[in-house]
């Protein structure tokens, strides 16, 4: 059993396609799902404290279920972070680059969807 690891948005409508996406193009057979109400968002804030609920999480996914791949989705039409689709894209970059400094050894990958 293979797990990818996705930081993703709360809302319904990206949980199902993101999921069979990472499937279908990563070969891993399930995705941890980490949500937060406009998760992109909040990773590019350069104020986000909460970090050690989110490590918690992720740690579970890495440690238990030997996840090696981190997935960061923002999303066309977000609630939580109401922000256009080029600005979505650099706050994806810019949350890729932090989790990346938290968690150096894994694979990254980013998905701007729903449109
Ligand atoms: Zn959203």
């Amino acid at each position: 059993m293979k797990f990818a690891t996705c930081l993703n948005c709360m809302d319904s409508r990206a949980q199902l396609p993101v999921i069979h996406w990472v499937k279908e193009n990563c070969g891993v057979d399930y995705v941890d799902m980490i949500t937060e109400a406009g998760m992109d968002g909040i990773l590019a804030d350069e104020h986000y404290k909460d970090v050690d609920s989110l490590l918690k999480k992720i740690d579970i996914s890495l440690e238990k279920h030997n996840s090696s791949i981190i997935f960061v989705v923002g999303h066309h039409d977000c609630g939580g972070s109401p922000v256009d689709d080029e600005t979505h894209k650099k706050q994806i970059r810019i949350a890729v680059e932090k989790v990346k400094s938290w968690k150096p050894s894994c694979l990254y990958n980013w998905i701007m969807g729903l449109k």
